[in-house]
């Protein structure tokens, strides 16, 4: 049950009613596609005349193209409808303490133009770097119909102000990245935490079964975060901090965390983290072969060569990263968890790691199955993409 909220609702009148029937259509559409009118009527009970002038509505917009001729055994031949998805895009922009990606993404989350350059970490420096790209991009592919920008990034948003409040690992605080950005594209920009951006991407275009509603995104990289879809929907809390969890204390008196508190799960289960645990233990005299600071990725190139302390370094991480994640299993029992960071790129040897630990710790029968990303799929952008382009095709909040 979803509670009305009776501060801030919208009675139903008939534009409502269209809105819920749009929102339908599309999605018939896009799992069916190609379909026609007829079938569209008949699949969502709706009169003919009626789907008919939401079709028109969305061939306008340019969501919907029509397309082949359908077969019929006699009669008149149906014109087939399909997402217009190589017109319709959205500009993604991915903010991550040492790289910034952008990216053009169609309607099938394909990518027309992808671009990263390092983050420059001073927010006044980098909005103009950003918006001369989104703009030059914009520019150079007059094509396409766009419907905003998304903006992932490594921390939490106030939902009522839209500014970025909480992010350690960046070490913003109060930062305005969407003003800047629409007031120089005219397109409505929304930012959103990383993590919940990829939960979105995965309920949008996960290739997962239908029936998942309750699903949890981990990013793991400099930091951790947590964005979880339950009953499907995605869960922000009053201001926007829900999902927090790479903060919760996983270890009393631990290391420091950029939060200032001590022993915060990413302390313990990031890829700074695993850095850390492989300096711990390395010879005091570097070697000739090994960097002076290692980054997480020499540490997955060494791991991969056999090395012993790298090897220890990963699997020390991975032990953390099941514990917190038996945490998630055992609280929320979600359908699915997704695991998105360049950890993943080891997950033979992590997926194991992480399964043993939440067999261990999780008692409650549970069933999460628990997958990794493909970091070439760019999980994150591809949030970017979701969360602009998504909410035409999800159930309106209304009340
Ligand atoms: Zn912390």
């Amino acid at each position: 049950m979803k509670k009305i909220d009776l501060s801030n609702f919208r009675v139903a009148d008939s534009a409502t009613a269209r809105d819920i029937n749009r929102r339908i259509i599309l999605n018939l559409v896009r799992k069916h596609q190609p379909i026609s009118r007829a079938e569209l009527a008949r699949r969502s009970g709706l009169q003919r005349s009626t789907v008919s002038s939401i079709i028109d509505e969305l061939i306008g917009e340019k969501w919907i193209t029509e397309g082949a001729y359908g077969q019929v055994p006699r009669g008149r031949k149906p014109t087939l409808l399909y997402l217009n998805v190589d017109r319709v895009g959205a500009i993604g922009v991915n903010i991550q303490p040492n790289k910034t990606n952008i990216g053009l993404g169609t309607l099938d989350t394909h990518f027309i133009v992808l671009e990263s350059f390092n983050t420059v970490n001073y927010p006044e420096k980098l909005n103009p770097i950003v918006t001369n790209r989104v703009v030059e991009i914009i520019k150079s592919h007059p094509e396409i119909s766009y419907e905003g920008i998304g903006i992932s990034v490594p921390g939490r948003i106030d939902v009522r102000t839209g500014k970025l409040v909480f992010a350690p690992n960046l070490g913003w605080k109060n930062v305005d990245l969407k003003t800047p950005l629409e007031k120089a594209t005219g397109l409505p920009v929304e930012l959103e935490n990383a993590a919940n951006a990829c939960a979105l991407a995965e309920l949008w275009s996960g290739q997962h079964p239908e029936e998942v509603r309750n699903l949890i995104a981990v990013t793991v990289s400099e930091g951790i975060g947590v964005g979880m879809v339950l009953n499907g929907q995605l869960v922000r809390g009053t201001t926007g901090m829900s999902g927090e969890f790479g903060h919760f204390t996983m270890l009393e008196d631990g290391p420091l965390c950029n939060c200032g508190n001590r022993g915060c799960w990413e302390t313990l289960a990031s890829n700074s983290a695993c850095v850390r645990f492989y300096t711990q233990t390395r010879p005091t005299v570097p070697t000739a072969k090994l960097p002076t600071t290692p980054t997480f990725e020499d540490i997955l190139r060494l791991a991969q060569q056999g090395d012993p302390k790298a090897n220890h370094a990963i699997e020390k991480m991975a032990h953390y990263l099941g514990l917190g994640i038996s945490m998630l299993v055992v609280g929320f029992a979600p359908d699915l968890l997704v695991i998105v960071g360049t950890i993943t790129r080891a997950w033979s040897k992590v997926e194991p790691i992480i399964q043993n630990m939440v067999a261990k710790h999780c008692r409650t029968g549970a069933k999460t199955r628990i997958v990794a990303t493909d970091p070439a799929t760019n999980p994150r952008l591809r949030g970017t993409i979701a969360m602009v382009l998504q909410k035409h095709f999800s159930a309106p909040q209304i009340v």
